[in-house]
């Protein structure tokens, strides 16, 4: 079974130190829960082996996985 919400999202932020303040306030409207809009915990997970980030977003009140997607570093 695979994820419908696997996809190359426009978020191409690696983790939000990395952020600078405009970004961080376009990243911060985009992680809203569209069902209760419940702000989201987005989790990355940084293999360092394979160079790839595992970007995860839900809802804690929903329940529901919204977004997962995988970077790989360059
Ligand atoms: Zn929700």
């Amino acid at each position: 079974m695979r994820s419908e919400n696997e996809s190359t999202s426009q978020i191409t932020i690696l983790t939000p130190e990395h952020l600078s303040g405009a970004q961080r306030v376009y990243m911060t409207a985009h992680s809203s829960c569209a069902m209760c809009d419940t702000k989201l915990e987005i989790r990355h997970e940084i293999n360092q082996i394979e160079f790839k980030i595992k970007e995860e977003a839900h809802c804690p009140s929903c329940g529901i996985r919204v977004r997962s997607a995988h970077h790989v570093l360059h």
